[in-house]
């Protein structure tokens, strides 16, 4: 069951999502707006594209919250952003860079990357800022 590849979603869209999770979930448009650092005319805007996706969903008067899916691809979105900074550290960088550079390149690197690059670290619990999720698609012999 593959719903998606990580190219579905531009930057500014996934950090909505990613900011949407560490609110617990479910947030205000004007909390989500802050966190973004956008006014809330463009958070609106870009909430109703997650909802016409099926990310979030609208609930009335307490703003917005995710749908399973989005839950889904907000966890994937965590796993990419640490697989891919554990590899940048590999190759010399600190934690704090290899999470900065990661950043900048996490939008463009599809899950099949990210499983592919998971796989030849062996599949690591731990990356330089945080834990490593894995799912059975990634990791089938643990699952
Ligand atoms: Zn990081
Ligand atoms: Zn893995």
């Amino acid at each position: 069951m593959e719903e998606f590849d990580g190219s579905e979603l531009p930057a500014r869209r996934a950090e909505f999502l990613g900011i949407i999770a560490g609110m617990g979930g479910e947030g205000t448009t004007g909390a989500i707006a802050r966190e973004a650092g956008v006014t809330p005319s463009t958070a609106t805007k870009t909430l109703s594209v997650l909802a016409d996706g099926g990310y979030i969903e609208q609930i009335p008067y307490r703003g917005v919250r995710l749908t399973p899916m989005g839950e889904r691809y907000a966890r994937f979105l965590v796993r990419r952003h640490r697989v891919l900074s554990l590899a940048l550290s590999r190759f010399g960088l600190s934690p704090e860079e290899a999470c900065r550079e990661a950043k900048n390149l996490e939008s463009h690197v599809s899950r099949e990357l990210v499983d592919r690059i998971c796989a030849s670290l062996g599949h690591p619990m731990q990356s330089v800022c945080g834990p490593i999720e894995h799912d059975c698609l990634c990791c089938p012999l643990r699952s």
